[in-house]
């Protein structure tokens, strides 16, 4: 994948977390029921295991220092 503000090309990767991987508007105290609240956009997904935790697909430019998540988590076809 290119950057979409250099055109360089990015590094794939992941962002983990053993509670989930949650976006809101504005930050907050993390609870564990975050991802109920009504602003609340779940980034992450798990691969059935047990112990993986919840994790993003995430596109690292080490160039310009942007990192672009997928929601997908790279179920689409790459370019
Ligand atoms: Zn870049």
């Amino acid at each position: 994948m290119k950057c979409p503000f250099c055109g360089k090309d990015m590094e794939k990767g992941y962002i983990q977390s053993r509670d989930g991987v949650i976006w809101r508007k504005k930050k907050s105290a993390v609870s564990a029921l975050a991802c109920f609240a009504s602003d609340a956009v779940d980034l992450g997904t798990s691969d059935g295991n047990p112990f993986g935790g919840s994790f993003a697909v995430v596109y690292r430019c080490a160039d310009c220092g942007k990192f672009l998540i997928d929601t997908q988590n790279g179920n689409h076809t790459e370019s």
